[in-house]
């Protein structure tokens, strides 16, 4: 699976040689209409060593785990990744001198700051996002409210324990660096503990869903993801507004290939929104790596000359994810269809 260290090597991956790249919706109703998928994905592009080792791999390596597949290829230097992921992506194909991060950028925007929290009148049972898998916390709350409350007579031990499990949930929350919260549980219950957080707490709420408290781990990532896509869908359309409001009025906002390539260069993308689809030829400096939408006689910042990139978007996602930015891929939005590329700036 994905891992912190898995991500930075592709990150930093570059080669002389074409890096093929491979996004695999998995969760098709058989194997063969995956396959069928990959092979024609396949057709047409003339790697026959890496497309032999993805084939190999696909017959007799993969499992079906997970619901989807990403593997990058560069045959020449004997390189070959496959990671499952828990969570549905988009197939598509790419060649390049890089492995294609994109998606797993979008993937760890998408699904990064998610927390699901299953709530009950006992405890609540919770989980994290990392690195695209859904992850529980270890220890059910519910055991140690039981157990004290055999002893106690309280008055109101719903009452108590939801309140317990939603101090529990926000310390676990907040150690985990979550940013949106689902829940999972009776309407009854999820009032009650939504009541006992925090204003601020409570706006991280996005989303919530009816699942009992025995569900098992696939139920809860089913509906995470049901629900999550869903709030997403809404959260950048959210951000693609703040973005053209910000940008016509100069302020800390940029649209277009251009502007957002120089503010990229200057540091100032706190996040970098990128339309799906969204692809352009650009400029790249061959001595700092300065990217530009038109050709220029040489570089104004090192004074080298410039070689033409066929992804110039590709590019500036990996340079904001060096950086330490955010990378929001944003799909079925019309308004960012229009612009492709722009970003939120710090300053
Ligand atoms: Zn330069």
């Amino acid at each position: 699976m994905l891992s912190d260290k898995a991500i930075s090597e592709l990150l930093d991956y570059k080669s002389d040689n074409l890096v093929l790249s491979i996004y695999l919706n998995t969760t098709e109703k058989t194997p063969e209409a995956y396959k069928l998928t990959l092979r024609s994905m396949l057709k047409g592009i003339n790697m026959p060593s890496d497309e032999e080792a993805i084939i190999r791999y696909i017959e007799h390596k993969y499992s079906r785990e997970g619901r989807s597949l990403a593997l990058f290829s560069c045959a020449a230097e004997k390189f070959f990744r496959a990671y499952p992921l828990s969570v549905p992506v988009h197939s598509r194909i790419h060649i390049g001198s890089k492995p294609y991060v994109r998606p797993l950028a979008n993937i760890l925007d998408a699904y990064g700051a998610y927390g699901v929290a299953l709530v009950d009148k006992q405890g609540a049972r919770l989980f994290h996002f990392h690195l695209g898998e859904l992850v529980e916390q270890e220890g059910v709350m519910g055991d140690e409210v039981h157990q004290v409350r055999g002893v106690q007579s309280s008055k109101n031990p719903v009452k108590r324990n939801i309140k317990e499990s939603a101090e529990f949930a926000m310390a676990f929350f907040g150690e985990k660096k979550v940013r949106r919260i689902l829940l999972g549980g009776t309407e009854e219950n999820l009032a009650q503990f939504q009541n006992n957080l925090p204003k601020k707490w409570q706006s991280l709420v996005v989303g919530t869903f009816s699942l009992g408290m025995t569900a098992n781990q696939h139920e809860v990532l089913d509906e995470a993801i049901k629900v999550g896509s869903a709030a997403e869908e809404k959260r950048e359309a959210g951000l693609v507004l703040q973005m053209n409001t910000a940008a016509a009025k100069h302020a800390e906002g940029v649209v277009g290939l251009r502007d957002t390539l120089r503010a990229s260069h200057e540091g100032r993308i706190q996040t970098l929104l990128v339309d799906e689809n969204y692809h352009a030829p650009g400029y790249q400096c061959e001595g700092c790596g300065h990217l530009a939408a038109e050709k220029q006689d040489s570089c104004p910042f090192c004074g080298e000359q410039f070689a033409k990139i066929t992804d110039a978007a590709e590019v500036a996602v990996r340079k904001v994810m060096l950086a330490g930015g955010v990378v929001e891929i944003v799909r079925d939005n019309p308004k960012m269809a229009e612009v492709g590329i722009g970003g939120l700036l710090r300053y």
